[in-house]
């Protein structure tokens, strides 16, 4: 089963905030619907497809850490338990319009999901399901783009494709700067020395040491999810 295609298997981020879309109950089900339509238009042309979700919409770790006597650790636990949360809605919305769809967490939570088992998630990949990877990387201090690189390079995914609210990475910010210039592409490089803030350093360096491009593209544009799977110029990549 060889599609034609530029990618054959990719790692979709959605961050929580784009998750939430214009619903003030932290997650918007036209989002997730509209991500689940895209999908599955790609899985049924063969394109395997993970997932990492994002918590933010939810909750954020460091932005809780230090509020009376949170501890930093206890509060990224809590954000990854945020993640799975955003994990079983979406994979609910996947599963009401017929695509076959697992959560494997990084922290064990057997009742409600997988726990994560790289074989099982490859084998899962293979027989066309969508496995959606969620508690991020199971470690405090760290981020879900950081785990979409792991898990990008751990199931020999080509490519991440960073679903944002944005059309993808500019020049200078274009909410201060109406000159600002949507970019191409980019090295890992320039994101590092320029400090764009497209990914955190942990999870730009985990791209750039293992060569795996980053597509940053808006997920709020019809189509686009489908466009970045099937490998069609959107938004921004970053690679070389
Ligand atoms: N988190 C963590 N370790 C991880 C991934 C996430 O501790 O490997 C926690 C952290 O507190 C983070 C929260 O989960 O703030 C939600 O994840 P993130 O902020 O990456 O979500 P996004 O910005 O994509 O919505």
């Amino acid at each position: 089963r060889k599609p034609s295609y530029k990618w054959q298997r990719v790692l979709l981020k959605v961050s929580g905030e784009a998750l939430a879309g214009d619903n003030a109950q932290n997650i918007d089900p036209k989002v997730t619907m509209a991500i689940a339509r895209e999908v599955a238009s790609v899985t049924r042309l063969g394109v395997e497809v993970a997932i990492v979700v994002g918590g933010g919409n939810i909750f954020r770790g460091s932005t809780w850490a230090g509020c009376s006597g949170l501890d930093r650790s206890s509060a990224d636990y809590i954000g990854m338990m945020a993640t799975v949360m955003n994990a079983i809605f979406l994979q609910a919305t996947m599963e009401s319009i017929g695509i076959p769809t697992r959560v494997q967490t990084a922290f064990r939570m057997s009742e409600v999901a997988e726990p994560y088992i790289r074989r099982r998630a490859i084998r899962h990949l293979e027989k066309g399901r969508v496995v959606i990877f969620a508690a991020g990387t199971g470690n405090p201090f760290f981020t879900t783009d950081t785990a979409a690189a792991l898990r990008c390079a751990e199931i020999n995914a080509e490519v991440v494709l960073k679903a944002t609210n944005v059309n993808g990475v500019y020049d200078k910010d274009p909410r201060q700067n109406s000159d600002a210039r949507l970019l191409d592409t980019l090295s890992y490089q320039d994101v590092i020395t320029k400090e764009l803030s497209v990914m955190d350093l942990t999870a730009i360096t985990l791209c750039q040491e293992n060569n795996i491009p980053v597509v940053v593209f808006n997920l709020n544009e019809e189509g686009n999810i489908s466009r970045a799977i099937q490998g069609e110029r959107v938004g921004t990549i970053i690679g070389g």
